[in-house]
């Protein structure tokens, strides 16, 4: 392969670990064909950021995010900025920009929630827009705009890719892309796409190499690790508790096994799928002392409409199994506060739940309707916003004072409100 004049690229990523590996991904593609990562500085802000970007770099590259509105406003924000460059652009001292991620496959995707219009109309000042995980436009892209002319680059394939290297000793290793839980409010079904899962040797290859690279510490990857290697009408018929034996917890114990590793972590956990003899695996001292497990509310009408396949009751047993299990864990959350329809009896379960389980971490968040999943479509968005901060102030200060083992005072948080 021949290689190129040291051009330079710098991507910016927003949003989940995700986003993280597609941008090494990326990153250890370009390095490989010839380009140099321009180091970011000490920015003062974003505007600063940018700036210095256009100036200096060949390649801007904007991983985005989708998971709220405000993710996907952060892409067209960024879009007013470099529409401040259109002098440089017209005579070629501006980087060229590309967008990828979630935002990008919301609308190239097999699975679409707007079309590629309405994204190209709000995405004008971006030159390029391809989903992280098609090389192929990826590097039409990159002839386009002449960044890689005469280029020898046949034979990559995004499984089999370096990645960019961080230097530290932990890193995460995707085992499956996309999702088909189709959770109502939750757009990752249609930015990433179906689930696939990759193969155990490619998985251990890709472990193999960062080994070599100084890793000693792996956090295994998908939007619901625990149904890689399941077919679809398998994962959709397990529940929490079962007695399935997971394809994933054989794979995580073979990872745990590779004696130059200290620690395996692994996310997106989630009750559906957490299986007993999963539960069981945690006694693996390799595995990390925390656990990650989203159940987004604590009612069971709510999490029936939310499309969750578990009661507040299975998810408290599944805590309660996995404590006896490891004494001493970490559990942490994912919490929603004010999806459609949502009570305020509705909301009071989910807060007995989160002082009866006790969450060391919980990610709480008001419910936003997403462009074109299920929730939006379908229900009406009719918790006011007003009511929504309010359970959210009163949820994050009911776990804080969980977490720190204190009791709720005689006159509770709930009279704040009046
Ligand atoms: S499991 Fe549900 S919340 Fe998680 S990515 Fe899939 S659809 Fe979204």
């Amino acid at each position: 392969m021949s290689k190129l004049k040291k051009k330079k690229y710098y991507i910016k990523t927003f949003g989940c670990y995700a986003n993280e590996v597609d941008s090494d991904v990326i990153a250890g593609f370009l390095e490989d064909i010839g380009f140099k990562e321009l180091k970011a500085l000490n920015f003062k802000n974003e505007i600063e950021e940018i700036t210095y970007v256009l100036k200096n770099a060949d390649l801007f590259i904007v991983n985005s995010c989708s998971v709220r509105q405000k993710s996907e406003d952060k892409v067209y924000g960024l879009g007013r900025i470099i529409s401040n460059y259109k002098k440089e652009k017209e005579e070629g001292k501006r980087a060229c920009v590309f967008l990828t991620g979630c935002v990008v496959g919301s609308a190239l995707g097999e699975r679409k929630r707007y079309s590629l219009e309405e994204l190209k109309k709000k995405t004008r000042n971006y030159d390029y827009l391809f989903t992280s995980n098609d090389l192929k436009s990826f590097i039409r892209g990159l002839k386009e705009f002449n960044l890689i002319n005469g280029v020898e680059i046949d034979g990559h394939e995004v499984s089999n890719m370096k990645r960019r290297k961080r230097g530290n000793e932990h890193a995460f290793v995707n085992v499956s892309y996309g999702c088909d839980n189709f959770c109502s409010y939750c757009v990752v079904p249609y930015s990433r796409g179906g689930e696939v899962s990759r193969t155990k040797e490619d998985i251990l290859r890709e472990i193999e190499c960062l080994i070599k690279n100084g890793v000693k510490e792996v956090t295994l990857c998908g939007q619901n690790v625990n149904s890689w290697g399941l077919s679809k009408n398998e994962k959709t018929k397990i529940r929490a508790g079962s007695r399935k034996k997971l394809p994933f917890t054989s794979l995580l114990k073979e990872v745990c096994s590779i004696k130059e590793l200290n620690k395996v972590d692994f996310i997106s956990s989630n009750p559906f799928d957490f299986t007993r003899d999963l539960v069981t695996a945690l006694k693996e001292p390799k595995i990390s002392n925390y656990i990650h497990i989203a159940v987004q509310s604590g009612n069971n009408e709510i999490l029936k409409a939310m499309n969750r396949r578990y009661s507040a009751e299975e998810f408290i047993r599944l805590t309660e199994e996995i404590r006896k299990v490891r004494p001493g864990i970490e559990i942490g959350t994912d919490l929603i506060v004010g999806f459609p329809g949502e009570t305020e009896r509705q909301f009071m379960d989910t807060v007995k739940l989160v002082k009866k389980v006790g969450f060391a971490v919980a990610f709480i968040s008001m419910y936003s309707p997403r462009k074109g999943t299920y929730a939006q479509m379908n229900l009406k968005d009719d918790v006011s916003t007003k009511e929504k901060k309010w359970r959210h102030m009163y949820l994050t200060e009911v776990w804080k004072k969980t977490k720190e083992g204190k009791k709720e005072k005689k006159k509770g948080l709930h009279e704040k409100r009046k």
